[in-house]
C-alpha cells in the first residue's frame, strides 16, 4: 500500500521538481505534490498545510533560508528539507541551525525518500513529546490546586511531594519543608498512619476515615484514598494519598443522628404512655361497671347472678395484674439472667399443660392444636419464664387472628435442638415490621384496633434467650404467622 504523502516543493525548475516526485514515488509514497517559487505562493500552500516541504537552495526571488523564516513565522511545525545542486558546508549548516530537517545534493537523489521518512519520524516523536509535556504541565497544575490534599510518599511512608491544598489542611508554614519528613508526623496519627501503610503493601487501593491534628492543634476528621502508584511494568514506585477535611460534616451527621435518637424516644414514650393508659382504662372501666352493677342490684341480683359479675371483675383485675406484670417485666428484662432459676423439667407436659389452659379460654371461631411425636423431652428451663413467654405467643396467636382460624402448637426435635412452633393463619406481619417485632414497643402497621404495647415479644425474645435459644419470626400478610423458638441441646 502506498503512502499518501503531501508535499510543498520549492522550486523554479518544472524538471527537477518532477524528478523529487518520482524518486519519492519509487520510493512507496503516493504523491500529491505542488510547486511554488514565489513567498507569496509559498505562503498561500502553507494554508494546506502539506506534510513536508522541499526546497531548492536559491531560486530567483527566494532562498531556502528565506522559506524558513517565513515558514517558522506562521507559527506551523512543517518539516523542511532542502534539495539543491551545490551547496557550501556552511549554507548547510547554516540552513540546519535555522530549523531544516536535512539536505541534500540533486544528484544523490536516490537517499530523497529516507530522508522525508525520517525527518517524518523524527516530527512525529517532537509532536509527542510536546504533547506529553503539555499534559504534564496541566496535571501539575491540576494537583497542585486540588482542593482535596495530595501526598505522595515512598514505599516506606517518607513524603516525597505535597500540594498546595497540604500546607492549608494542615495550617503548614509554607516555608518548612515537608518533603522528606514522615506521613506519620505530617497525620499526626502514629498507629493510623502504620496501619495505614501496611494495608497498602497488601492492597493496590483503600479508602477510609481518619483522625489528624493540625498545626494550630485543630482536630479534625479526614477521609481518605491511598493507593500504590505503579508503572507499566508492575513496579511498586509511590504511594499517594488524598485527604479532604469532613470534620463539619461529621459533626452535623453525629447531631442530626442524636436529634433523631431523641425524637424517636420522645414518640415511643408518648406511644407507650398513650397505650398504657388505654390498657388500663379498658380493663378499670369493665372492672368498675361490674362492681358497680354488683352494688346497684344487691337486692334483686340471684346470687348466680352476682357471682357471675365477681368473676368477670376477677377477670378483669387479672388483666390489669398482667399489664402491671408486663411492665414491671419490662424494666427487668435488661437483667432478666439474674433472675433466671433453671429447672430440669418434662417439656411436652409442661406445654401441653400450659396449652390447654390457654385454649379453655378462647372462642369456638378458634381451632386450637398440639402436635407432637415426642413422648417426653427434659431440659432445664425456668418454667415461670418459659410460662409466660409461651403464653405470650398462644395469645397473640389468638389476638392477630380476630376472624377465627387454626392455631397450632408443635414440638419435635431437629438437628440437636428442641424446636416448638406456634402457627396462626391470621392478620400476619408486613414484611417491613417483621425485623422489629422484637424490638419493645414495636407495633406492625396493621394492627388496627387491636390492642397491644408491644411488649410482649420483647420480653418473649429476652426469655428465650436467657435459655440459651433464640426465636424467629416468618409471616406472610393476611396469610398468617409462625414463631420458632430453638433451644439448643448442648446450652
Ligand atoms: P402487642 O402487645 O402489640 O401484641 P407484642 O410484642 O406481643 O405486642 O407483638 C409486637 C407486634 O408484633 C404486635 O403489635 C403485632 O403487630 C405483631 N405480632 C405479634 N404476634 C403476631 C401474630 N401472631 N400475628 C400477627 N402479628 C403479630
Amino acid at each position: 500500500m502506498p503512502e499518501p504523502i503531501h508535499v510543498l516543493i520549492l522550486e523554479d525548475r518544472r524538471d527537477d521538481a518532477e524528478i523529487m516526485v518520482l524518486e519519492l514515488e519509487a520510493d512507496g509514497y503516493e504523491v500529491r505534490w505542488v510547486r511554488v517559487e514565489t513567498p507569496e505562493a509559498f505562503l498561500d500552500q502553507l494554508e494546506f498545510n502539506p506534510d513536508i516541504i522541499l526546497a531548492d537552495y536559491t531560486l530567483p526571488r527566494f532562498t531556502a533560508p528565506d522559506a524558513l523564516a517565513l515558514l517558522q513565522k506562521t507559527g506551523r511545525d512543517i518539516p523542511f528539507i532542502v534539495v539543491t545542486g551545490s551547496i557550501s558546508e556552511e549554507a548547510a549548516v547554516f540552513c540546519m541551525k535555522q530549523g531544516a530537517a536535512d539536505y541534500l545534493l540533486k544528484d544523490r537523489l536516490s537517499r530523497l525518500g529516507e530522508a522525508v521518512r525520517h525527518a517524518l519520524r523524527t516530527q512525529n516523536l517532537r509532536l509527542a513529546q510536546r504533547a506529553a509535556e503539555r499534559q504534564l504541565i496541566v496535571l501539575g497544575h491540576a494537583v497542585d490546586t486540588s482542593i482535596n490534599a495530595v501526598v505522595m510518599t515512598d514505599i516506606g511512608g517518607v513524603i516525597t511531594f505535597i500540594n498546595r491544598a497540604v500546607l492549608d489542611l494542615w495550617s503548614l508554614d509554607p516555608d518548612l519543608s515537608v518533603i522528606g519528613t514522615r506521613l506519620r508526623d505530617l497525620l499526626r496519627a502514629p498507629a493510623e498512619t502504620e496501619r495505614l501503610l501496611a494495608h497498602l503493601t497488601l492492597q493496590r487501593s483503600i479508602k477510609g476515615e481518619l483522625h489528624s491534628t493540625a498545626r494550630a492543634g485543630r482536630k479534625m476528621v479526614l477521609q481518605y484514598a491511598a493507593n500504590q502508584v505503579i508503572d507499566p511494568t508492575g513496579k511498586l514506585l509511590n504511594l499517594m494519598f488524598t485527604f479532604i477535611d469532613v470534620t463539619e460534616q461529621k459533626k452535623a451527621e453525629e447531631l442530626r443522628a442524636e436529634l433523631q435518637h431523641e425524637r424517636e424516644l420522645r414518640e415511643l414514650k408518648s406511644r407507650f404512655v398513650s397505650m398504657l393508659v388505654h390498657d388500663f382504662r379498658n380493663p378499670l372501666t369493665s372492672l368498675q361497671m361490674s362492681l358497680s352493677l354488683i352494688e346497684k342490684y344487691t337486692e334483686t341480683f340471684s346470687l348466680d347472678q352476682i357471682r357471675e359479675k365477681l368473676s368477670a371483675a376477677q377477670r378483669q383485675s387479672a388483666n390489669i395484674n398482667q399489664l402491671v406484670d408486663d411492665v414491671l417485666m419490662i424494666g427487668k428484662i435488661e437483667h432478666l439472667s439474674s433472675i433466671f432459676s433453671p429447672e430440669q423439667v418434662e417439656l411436652v407436659g409442661f406445654c401441653r399443660t400450659l396449652f390447654e389452659d390457654v385454649a379453655a379460654s378462647v372462642s369456638e371461631q378458634h381451632n386450637l392444636r398440639f402436635e407432637t411425636r415426642i413422648e417426653e423431652f427434659r431440659y432445664p428451663v425456668d418454667p415461670a419464664l418459659l410460662r409466660r413467654a409461651l403464653t405470650n405467643l398462644l395469645a397473640n396467636a389468638v389476638k392477630y387472628s380476630p376472624a377465627g382460624g387454626s392455631i397450632t402448637m408443635t414440638l419435635s426435635t431437629e438437628k440437636n435442638a428442641f424446636v416448638l412452633r406456634v402457627s396462626d393463619s391470621g392478620i400476619g406481619i408486613p414484611e417491613a415490621d417483621q425485623k422489629r417485632i422484637f424490638d419493645g414497643f414495636h407495633r406492625a402497621s396493621n394492627v388496627g384496633s387491636i390492642g397491644g404495647t408491644g411488649l410482649g415479644l420483647a420480653i418473649v425474645k429476652q426469655v428465650i434467650v436467657t435459655h440459651g435459644g433464640y426465636i424467629t419470626c416468618e409471616s406472610k400478610l393476611n396469610r398468617g404467622t409462625t414463631f420458632t423458638i430453638t433451644l439448643p441441646l448442648d446450652s
